[in-house]
């Protein structure tokens, strides 16, 4: 079956009682049973929810995996992959990559004795360098948050499979729509479901999709056990957000394509970083492992001053200051003061990531509106 039809149909069975066609939201904490345990498979809510095991067919379906874990956000996601690990465990990731993932790997796990190494993942050499006797997991984050650097999955996803570990993808930038992790090798994609997945900025949630049934058993104990479940109203919300994917990202990408290009034709604009364009480091591999290039994009301006983005940053009427991406509507984000103010100044500057630099996630209001809009802001 086509992802269009998938994305329509996947986890949707008319409801039992009623035939409705539409997923009810089951508003309920716990099922009566008719002796102890006796039970239709449902116990209490943070265990089992028939809204939320909806969804998460679903989002097993359009990621091209078997099985798949709904989360109450997206950290809460990568919290439970972590959780996997123990104390003398290491990991490699990005050095380029969401703020949020970076926090909870250095302040959090840390501290129990688990360790991070952030490399440049562009060039998977830097990967085998690494690896050691005590790693147990690669992340990958592919495109990257916020500066558009692509790593090869299935180059990476072989390494891992050499050296026996686990290798997960933040798969959040591209969506299902644009790239499947697990086709090319992956054990998990992760997915901030806050993104594009919801798509209309009115839920924050996150999942896993795995194929091997060992990894769903442990990743759904941890799930279970620690508690970060979504409610049944945001998987609803989700389960209406993935029906439109399709069509929406098909929009993103072209809204996204014209921004890029048109900011990287206009004179008072620097660097502009999307995977789109040919002259992109790693185009060649984005080409190869994604359907299309998305609408997430950054861009530094010519005359590259804090305050000059700053007025920019203030001065759209269209592109909302807002952090987050992925929904209907345009925003605009400065990384440094934002969404990344949790990785320190000079790690962020060491990695590239400029002070001036400025974030779009392109909507799919009108293509023109937008560039009109970013004319004015920029000057
Ligand atoms: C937003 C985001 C996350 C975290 O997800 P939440 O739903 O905000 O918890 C993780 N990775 C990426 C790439 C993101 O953009």
């Amino acid at each position: 079956m086509k992802l269009a039809t998938k994305l329509i149909h996947a986890g949707a069975e008319p409801d039992p009682s009623t035939g409705a066609i539409m997923t009810p939201i089951y508003q309920t904490s716990t099922y009566v049973q008719s002796a102890p345990g006796k039970n239709k498979g449902y116990e209490y809510a943070r265990s089992q929810n028939p809204t939320r095991k909806a969804l998460e067919d679903a989002l097993a379906v359009i990621e091209n995996g078997k099985h798949a874990l709904a989360f109450s956000s997206g950290v809460a996601a990568t919290d439970a992959v972590i959780k996997l690990l123990q104390s003398g465990d290491e990991v490699i990731a990005g050095n380029d990559m969401y703020g949020g993932t970076y926090r909870l790997f250095t302040k959090v796990f840390e501290k129990f004795g688990i360790k991070f190494h952030y490399i440049d993942m562009s060039d998977a050499n830097n990967i085998t360098k690494t690896i050691n006797a005590n790693t147990k997991l690669i992340w990958a984050e592919t495109p990257t948050n916020p500066l558009m650097n692509i790593c090869d999955i299935a180059t990476i996803a072989a390494i891992a499979k050499k050296s026996k570990l686990l290798m997960v993808v933040d798969n959040t930038f591209a969506s299902p729509y644009l790239q499947n992790p697990l086709d090319l090798g992956a054990d998990i994609v992760m997915h901030s479901v806050t993104k594009f997945i919801g798509g209309h900025s009115d839920v924050i949630q996150g999942c896993l999709v795995m194929n091997s049934s060992e990894l769903r058993e442990q990743l759904y104990f941890i799930q279970k056990s620690c508690g970060a479940v979504p409610g049944p109203m945001d998987c609803f919300l989700v389960l209406r957000g993935i029906k439109t994917l399709h069509v929406r990202m098909e929009r993103h990408c072209e809204n996204g394509k014209k921004i890029a290009h048109w900011l990287r034709n206009y004179s008072k604009v620097g660097k502009v970083f999307w995977p789109g364009f040919e002259d992109h480091p790693n185009h060649i591999i984005a080409k190869k492992q994604m359907r299309d290039f998305g609408s997430m994009l950054s861009f530094t301006l010519k005359d590259d001053s804090i305050e000059n983005a700053m007025k920019v940053l203030s001065s759209t009427k269209i592109f909302s200051l807002a952090e987050s991406l992925g929904g209907v509507e345009s925003l605009i984000n400065h990384p440094a003061s934002m969404t990344h103010a949790s990785i320190p100044r000079e790690e962020r500057i060491k990695n590239g990531l400029s002070e001036s630099l400025i974030r779009l996630s392109v909507g799919i209001e009108d293509a023109d509106d937008l560039i009109e809009d970013l004319k004015q802001a920029i000057g």
